[in-house]
């Protein structure tokens, strides 16, 4: 099953999104996206909670 999180859903206004066969890739991914596009090279446990929170079946 693919996995996708769209990072407007965490980050509003942005329309980034990333795609994996599992939630540690998404995870991995959105935290390369983030600090790629967002500048946050930590990904805190509040924002690492909204990320597995936003991730959802593609
Ligand atoms: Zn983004």
């Amino acid at each position: 099953m693919t996995l996708e999180l769209r990072c407007g859903d965490v980050v509003g206004g942005c329309d980034g999104v990333v795609a994996a066969e599992s939630r540690e890739e998404v995870l991995r991914l959105a935290s390369a996206h983030a600090a790629d596009a967002h500048g946050l090279t930590e990904i805190d446990a509040s924002t690492r909670s909204a990320l597995e929170a936003a991730i959802h079946p593609a």
